[in-house]
């Protein structure tokens, strides 16, 4: 060891020391409800702001709030012009840019790394060891969301409207579908993307495996059990909306826009607030821009139109807000569910960070998060405090004054973050952020901070995406105190666990903690029963 490490390192030992005895307890000093809920950065004097706020709005329009979450698909950080991407990567985002300065935008918002689990995650407030969502459910597949506790059933229980219009995601079988875990109202297409439904036709259109005669038939048998968007009243048994094939996946978003456009103005008459989750099918590969879009984009790609398209219906929505004189009393989140797919080159969106969907690399992970709210929220405030999907659970509960409902027989990993929102310069209440890859706990945020316990290794790491199917990928259990800075290191490529050693106890108290919930809450190891 040279001389200049050896320093170093000692000196990281020092302050390690020092900060494992004096500043360690007021550091970390957190607030925890009950036992089932994940202990939180309190900051009691925003809090009382934010309550204010929220009662008096309701005193003057007389109901609780409504809320709005637009879910883009595959939709990169670095995607979006007021992230950075935008007109620069040729795809200018006007409606999203505005949407984010007339609100709210978070930089360290944090997803789970593909489609199924996030969804999961952010309508239970769960993380996917305590629900057990690792993947989509097939065909068939019983388990699931079926003994899990809704955003969708709480807010109904008190007196919200609810509906889902777009990519479900989240299970085919009954007790899986929409209808039944507490949506009053959902057209929905069940797959995570119209491609199967294409499948069987594709021909040379896409290169796929199924000319195979055997999967062909079995392809088949499937689109028939489903063959497209499913409807379905709370309750009743889901009937065909519209069969999908080549001549209208590509308008498919625009449809769903037609269908939240058409909630928001009938809900205008209600007496009753609403929760609308609009969840696009864009821009998740194949993208399928419409013709009103195809080859409009400065890139003249595919993806690019695509997600000129989703700008566009974005507007669309907020549009159907405004003209319906809703904006004063609705919440609207407007968030990515996982990273870019960085395996369809050139069809897929951008992110500054490593690695890409699939993994928790920063990049896998880290998403676009937006939240606007006139005269409640702060027009151009952007935020580095941390912020996890599950948080969209106890927050949105919060602000609908149902908070009481969150359940007491499960742990719920998200904290609420209703301060934080709603007042100026509001700071976090999330202290961590727990990044799993299946139920392996592979990376930890805290502050800049991020340790590793596990990584994905692919070819060096820079280009050849997340932990995608079509990568070769492995996990690997790291060496040693792998901790990075991400505020000077967003490609995560240099530990310097060794020489701020300090960091060390604050991970290791948090690490212990979570895995103490797991003692008491033990994971769900198998929800999903193959048919
Ligand atoms: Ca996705």
């Amino acid at each position: 060891m040279s001389v200049g490490i050896f320093n170093r390192v000692l000196t990281g030992l020092l302050v390690f020391v020092l900060f494992s005895s004096v500043s360690f307890a007021s550091s970390l000093k957190l607030t925890r409800d009950a036992e089932n809920l994940e202990a939180y950065i309190s900051h009691p004097k925003q809090l009382a702001v934010a309550k204010e706020k929220l009662a008096k709005l309701e005193a003057k329009t007389g109901k609780k709030p409504n809320l709005v979450i637009m879910l883009v698909d595959d939709m990169g950080w670095g995607d979006l012009g007021v992230y950075g991407g935008g007109v620069a990567i040729g795809a200018p985002t006007p409606v999203m840019d505005r949407l984010a300065n007339a609100g709210l935008r978070l930089t360290s918002a944090y997803s789970q790394p593909t489609c199924t689990p996030t969804r999961a995650s952010l309508l239970t407030g769960r993380l996917p060891i305590r629900h057990g969502i690792y993947r989509p459910p097939v065909f068939g597949e019983k388990g699931g969301l079926a003994d899990e506790i809704t955003l969708a059933e709480l807010l109904s229980e008190v007196g919200y409207r609810t509906a889902v219009f777009g990519k479900w995601h989240l299970g085919k079988d009954p007790g899986q579908q929409p209808q039944n875990q507490g949506f009053d109202e959902s057209i929905v297409m069940y797959d995570g993307s119209p491609k199967i439904f294409l499948s069987t036709d594709y021909k040379d259109k896409l290169r796929e495996i199924y000319y195979d005669p055997e999967l062909k038939a079995y392809i088949q048998n499937i689109i028939k059990k489903n063959p497209g968007l499913m409807k379905a009243n709370k309750g009743e048994k889901a009937e065909l909306a519209l069969a999908i094939n080549w001549d209208n996946a590509a308008s498919l978003d625009q449809r769903f826009a037609d269908y939240s456009v058409d909630f928001i103005s009938r809900m205008t008459t209600q007496d009753d607030p609403f929760f609308l989750f609009h969840s696009f099918t864009k821009v998740h590969e194949p993208s399928l821009p419409t013709k009103e879009f195809a080859g409009k984009s400065p890139a003249k790609q595919v993806f690019q139109d695509s997600l000129m398209e989703v700008d566009a219906i974005v507007a669309r929505i907020i549009s159907a807000l405004k003209e319906n004189n809703l904006e004063e009393n609705t919440l609207v989140l407007l968030l990515s569910d996982n990273g870019p797919d960085e395996d369809k080159f050139p069809d897929m969106g951008h992110t500054p960070f490593r690695g890409a969907k699939g993994g928790t690399w920063d990049g896998g992970v880290r998403v676009p998060a937006i939240f606007w709210w006139p005269g409640m929220i702060d027009p151009m405030r952007s935020s580095d405090g941390l912020f996890d999907f599950t948080d969209i659970f106890n927050t949105l509960l919060t602000v609908a004054g149902a908070q009481g409902k969150i359940p007491v027989d499960r742990y719920i990993d998200g904290v609420d973050q209703t301060s934080f929102l709603l007042t100026e310069n509001g700071e976090s209440n999330r202290n961590a952020v727990f990044m799993y890859t299946l139920n392996h706990l592979t990376a930890v945020r805290w502050r800049e901070w991020k340790k590793h316990l596990m990584i994905a290794v692919i070819g060096d790491g820079t280009y050849a995406g997340g932990i995608g199917m079509k990568n070769e990928a492995r996990i690997v259990r790291t060496p040693g105190q792998n901790i990075m800075n991400l505020y000077i290191d967003n490609k995560e490529r240099v530990s310097v666990g060794a020489e701020k050693s300090w960091t060390m106890p604050f991970f290791g108290r948090i690490i212990k903690n979570h895995r103490q919930s797991l003692v008491k809450y033990p994971p769900k190891k198998k929800v999903l029963t193959m048919p």
